[in-house]
């Protein structure tokens, strides 16, 4: 358990986004403050500018309980409209490697949040 910095609230680790330079390996403040810190219009920003970066952007959509990985956010998200017009996606983080995105992922798919299925069957036999 640890106490936001933003809210005062203490919440599960897993409700705050991993550091590596932040204490107990998590940030300071929890996912939601974090994501209601920015607009809509700075967190476009924010995150076109990593994304340029070459950053592993880790997502969730809203309306579909799912959590992604990918390098190319507008890409993959045209891909999830094709199925549903109406997504809502939500960044969770922005990270430098693949393996911190992937491991934030598979917390996020453990959680309950679908994904896909490779990764998610990846997971489960690490975890055996
Ligand atoms: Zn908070």
């Amino acid at each position: 358990m640890k106490k936001c910095r933003s809210c005062k609230d203490t919440k599960e680790i897993n409700e705050f986004a991993k550091c590596k330079t932040g204490k107990l390996g998590v940030r300071g403040t929890c996912k939601k403050c974090r994501s209601s810190y920015m607009t809509k219009y700075d967190r476009d920003k924010f995150i076109q500018s990593k994304v340029t970066q070459g950053g592993y952007i880790v997502y969730i959509l809203n309306n579909e309980d799912y959590a992604g990985k990918t390098v190319n956010l507008e890409k993959r998200l045209s891909n999830h409209r094709h199925n549903n017009k109406s997504v809502r996606h939500e960044v969770v983080d922005i990270f430098k490697t693949n393996e911190e995105a992937l491991y934030v992922e598979r917390q996020l798919h453990e959680q309950g949040l679908r994904g896909n299925p490779w990764r998610l069957r990846k997971s489960i036999n690490n975890n055996n």
